[in-house]
């Protein structure tokens, strides 16, 4: 605790100088974690949250503005998303939070209405976000995943044979984050339905976007309340509806459902306490700035920047199949692009492209860069690709280093790496990640390439663990932007 206060002016020109080692999203080089909308919505949104900075929305007969907010904000998506009318739902911080909510309700539901003797289960394509697999972490609930088809959809033969007597809900996403193509949504709740199951769609990421995408003409499968199988379903705010973060709706077939997520307490000397979702208080400024966006917005404001969406990401996905050395790793029924390569390292490509200043997600299984198309990167499109070629000569010159017979013996000795040498290189790798207090390197291909071939996923799991203690090393002297500075 610093002895004095700071002026503000100074006090705002040492955050500014803070952020000079952020990544630069407003330049349109970042495909992840910010969903710009441009300036005038970043305006409305700074004004709308600025309004309700300081209100709460733990407890609505304070601000009984805030709670017909949300109530309209809920209304809003029940109707975008199938509801005939008794839909609804709350707002959350966020899809993990709505995807824990529905998974909490699920299990409650099923303990009162399903004859579960064991943990309960959840039956979800690998592909479904980690929030699932954090719900079962914290509400002694099991996740069994389920292999996709070779269009990256969950394999709904092998979903089916899964069901056991444990099992109580099954799951979809529209899309999925990682490929971006949606599970067969019909089929699946065709299938909870059949076997008196709870399904829960992920839309998420698609569920702003799709509504939009089938009013501009694309063929969008049936994925919402318009099935009869469908119990609950998440879709976030602070993503593709340019709400500020912290902006969540989880919705429930009918009220009857919903019942499950709450939580009383009747007992607490502080009075009757209860709450509809995991946190208490709740930040006003991002129910204001949710709803501020879906009426300053409207219909017309979200066609128009789908519509943005929809063209650049088509452009994004011809020019990467026409280009030698990289291609998509399955055509997107989105926004969402998987980009991989079958003749170079995939994260080399990712470095050489960092080098340039575009920030990618690096996957796994297969391995390949994710990019979440927005209406700015209309604007960086050529960049991107002129970019994106010289990395691809770049990692080639590399390569051609080193002969064909050279490469192969280099794989083939990561392979046959005893796992002990793979995890004492990573440790390397983690350990100069310690040192520099907790900067990952800009170059990751050698560390992804050994974390992607090391057999025990414990392994991976305790490297992982090293690394986020460092993050969050408090011991450690402070990140050198901060050190700059002060
Ligand atoms: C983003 C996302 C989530 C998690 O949402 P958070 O807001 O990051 O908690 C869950 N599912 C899908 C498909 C997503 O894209």
């Amino acid at each position: 605790m610093p002895g004095q206060g700071t002026d503000q002016e100074e006090l705002f020109a040492l955050m500014e100088k803070m952020k000079h080692q952020d990544t630069k999203w407003r330049e349109g080089q970042t495909f992840c974690l910010v969903y710009d909308g441009g300036k005038e919505i970043s305006e409305v949104n700074k004004r709308a949250y600025n309004l309700y900075m300081s209100e709460n929305g733990l407890n609505p007969s304070a601000f009984p503005s805030l709670k017909e907010m949300e109530n309209d904000v809920v209304s809003i998506l029940a109707h975008q998303l199938g509801s005939t009318g008794e839909v609804t739902g709350t707002m959350t911080s966020g899809g993990t939070e709505s995807i824990l909510m529905a998974c909490k309700a699920a299990r409650d539901w099923a303990r009162q209405n399903l004859k579960i003797t064991g943990t309960p289960q959840i039956l979800m394509p690998v592909s479904a976000h980690p929030a699932f697999h954090k719900a079962a972490h914290y509400f002694d609930i099991e996740v069994v995943t389920v292999a996709l088809c070779d269009n990256y959809r969950v394999n709904i033969e092998l979903m089916k044979n899964a069901i056991t007597e444990q099992t109580i809900m099954l799951v979809g996403s529209a899309p999925n984050y990682p490929f971006g193509v949606i599970d067969p949504i019909g089929e699946i709740s065709k299938l909870a339905q059949d076997h008196g199951l709870w399904c829960h769609v992920d839309a998420c990421i698609g569920g702003i976007l799709l509504p939009f995408y089938r009013k501009l003409g694309q063929a969008v499968p049936p994925f919402d309340f318009t099935l009869p199988g469908v119990t609950s379903l998440s879709v976030d705010l602070h993503k593709y509806a340019y709400a500020a973060k912290g902006a969540s709706v989880v919705l429930y077939k009918n009220a009857e459902y919903r019942r499950h997520q709450f939580f009383i307490t009747t007992d607490w000397p502080g009075g009757i306490y209860a709450s509809p979702s995991m946190t208490g208080t709740r930040p006003g400024g991002a129910i204001a700035s949710a709803w501020a966006m879906l009426h300053f917005l409207g219909e017309e404001g979200y066609l128009e920047l789908v519509g943005t969406i929809k063209q650049t990401t088509e452009e994004f996905y011809r020019r990467i199949e026409a280009l030698d050395g990289v291609k998509t790793v399955v055509k997107p029924e989105m926004s969402l692009i998987a980009l991989a390569s079958d003749q170079h390292d995939i994260y080399q490509i990712g470095d050489e492209m960092s080098l340039r200043g575009w920030y990618m997600d690096r996957q796994q299984f297969p391995p390949s860069l994710h990019l979440t198309v927005m209406a700015g990167h209309a604007h960086s499109i050529d960049r991107f690709f002129s970019d994106l070629q010289a990395s691809i000569l770049e990692v080639q010159k590399f390569s051609n280093r080193m002969s064909h017979t050279q490469t192969q013996i280099k794989k083939a000795l990561i392979r046959s790496m005893p796992k002990g040498i793979i995890s004492a290189l990573v440790k390397k790798e983690v350990r100069a990640i310690r040192q520099s207090g907790g900067v990952i390197p800009k170059k990751t291909a050698p560390m992804y390439g050994m974390l992607t071939s090391i057999e025990t996923q414990g392994d991976v799991e305790k490297l992982v663990l090293n690394i986020m203690d460092s993050m969050f090393d408090q011991s450690l002297p402070v990140n050198n932007s901060v050190k700059d500075v002060s």
